[in-house]
């Protein structure tokens, strides 16, 4: 491992300050000023260096948190053993992270706040200094010892990918590059630092950040740190739920979902993360679940391309609609009501997900409403069949139909007319209910495959749920 970096000057790369966030150039300077290294590390270099927007820029440097703090007015700390300066500006945070020690703890979250999501804001002013078991310090509280925090050399090796791994310096604008990271973003490569295996096994969410950068950037994931993906896939069961589901959102809903879906049915990626997903996709009547959440994602990925907004609710919706319909099917009996049914089929199937994928109320709560709402559509004659329309979830639920009767779920002919009423006006959606003749049960709730159905390949023997 060579410890000194190979360093670009400003003249052999491409890196305009003119691109960096103003804010970011602010704490660099500062950080300068006061006599501290300031360095643009991961994602933002190698995304300024690919001519990309960066999503945020994530500052590191060698002074301590309490250092940083005291530079910045508008600064927190975060974090419990490695701590983490937030630099607010408005609702832009700068994230300044001193240079980590090989052997600080990796991550947080097994004893922390489980997701970043759900955690509750951290007030700093109440934060224990537990950072002793990791400092030796002496009578006068100098820290001789920190296994904390560490060098620049330190901090590389524990990053994830070496085109992640690259440092852009403030003090004269050039790129530090410890890993041979440089050529790879160049050539668009995605390769692990160090042993491939294991870096998997120390954090296997690697291997889902190396399916989500490869479909985001288009790179391609070097053959070393490709080849074990699909025989420690199985990893992925033992991390924290919470996490998998901040994952899942950085992967469905950042733009690229649909890519990300190939991928990670490609590396054996999928189904730790969505058992009952999966084994409902691999059995032919559900298989056009697995067709609804590809055309799923190429629709969210279209809306983020136009700025249009997207929601977990609708994506673990269609994520899990297959395993609700096969739960429903398979545990049907006796006479109890079709929508109870779908009920208690869905709250099996988030039961049994949440162990896995954590989703939090404030999304599963309206996506069992989604789900739920799928059989009202099919009643169409009456005023009552109206109140749908003022629905809270009418618009998801719609969009849910619409998204059924393109895989051949759902009648056409029953999407368009709940698409047409949308737009009469109120006396002629009125007289429409009331010229059709009464439905005595909601056709297709009961999860029978009773409609002439689009063929597809593979189409036969699909059933219909909702
Ligand atoms: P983006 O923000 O565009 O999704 P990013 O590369 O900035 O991509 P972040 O999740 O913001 O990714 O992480 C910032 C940096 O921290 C990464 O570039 C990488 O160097 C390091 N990093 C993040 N997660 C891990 C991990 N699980 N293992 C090792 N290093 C990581
Ligand atoms: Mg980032």
């Amino acid at each position: 491992m060579p410890s000194s970096p190979v360093i670009y000057p400003r003249s052999e790369h491409s890196i305009s300050r003119a691109a960096i966030s103003p804010n970011a150039l602010k704490v660099l300077y500062r950080l300068k000023e006061a006599g501290y290294q300031g360095f643009l590390v991961g994602g933002a270099v190698r995304d300024l260096m690919l001519g990309v927007t960066p999503k945020d820029f994530d500052v590191a440097t060698n002074a301590l948190p309490e250092e940083v703090r005291r530079l910045f007015r508008n600064c927190r700390l975060i974090g419990r053993r490695f701590r983490l300066a937030h630099v607010h500006y408005g609702s832009d945070i700068i994230e300044v992270a001193t240079f980590r020690a090989a052997a600080a703890p990796e991550r947080e979250d097994a004893d922390g706040p489980e997701s970043d999501l759900e955690a509750e804001a951290p007030d700093n002013s109440v934060y224990p200094a537990d950072d002793s078991a990791h400092r030796a310090v002496d009578v006068t509280g100098r820290i001789l010892r920190d296994n904390i925090y560490g060098t620049i050399e330190e901090d590389v090796w524990r990053r994830d990918f070496a085109a992640n791994g690259l440092y852009y310096n403030i003090e004269d604008f050039s790129i530090w590059d410890f890993v041979e990271g440089v050529s790879d973003v160049r050539a668009r490569r995605l390769k692990l630092i160090g042993d491939p295996e294991t870096r998997y096994r120390e954090d296997p969410v690697r291997m889902l950040r190396a399916v989500r950068f490869a479909a985001k950037l288009d790179f391609t994931i070097e053959s070393n740190t490709e080849r074990p993906i699909i025989k420690l896939a199985n990893l992925l069961e033992g991390v924290p739920p919470a996490r998998l589901f901040d994952e899942s959102l950085k992967l469905f809903l950042s733009g690229y979902g649909a890519k990300s879906y190939r991928l990670l049915q490609r590396y054996q990626l999928f189904a730790p993360m969505f058992p009952r997903s999966a084994a409902a996709f691999s059995l032919p009547p559900y298989a056009y679940a697995h067709e609804m959440l590809d055309l799923g994602l190429q629709n969210t990925d279209a809306r983020i391309a136009a700025d249009k907004p997207v929601t977990p609710t609708f994506l673990f919706a269609v994520l899990l609609f297959g395993a609700v319909l096969r739960e429903m099917n398979e545990q049907k009996v006796g006479p109890a009501p079709d929508v109870t049914q779908l009920m208690q089929a869905c709250d099996t199937v988030l039961k049994a997900q949440q162990l896995r994928v954590a989703i939090p109320r404030r999304f599963s709560i309206p996506m069992r409403e989604l789900l739920m709402l799928q059989p009202r559509f099919n009643r169409r004659s009456g005023v009552k069949a109206l109140s749908l329309l003022q629905h809270p979830r009418f618009r998801a639920a719609y969009d849910f139909l619409l998204l059924r009767a393109q895989v051949g779920v759902a009648e056409p002919a029953l999407a368009q007319w709940w698409t047409d009423i949308q737009i009469m006006p109120q006396e002629e959606r009125v007289a429409c209910v009331q010229a059709r003749p009464a439905e005595l049960a909601p056709e297709g709730a009961s999860g029978a495959p009773k409609r002439k159905r689009r063929r597809r390949r593979g189409g036969a023997g699909r059933q219909s749920g909702a």
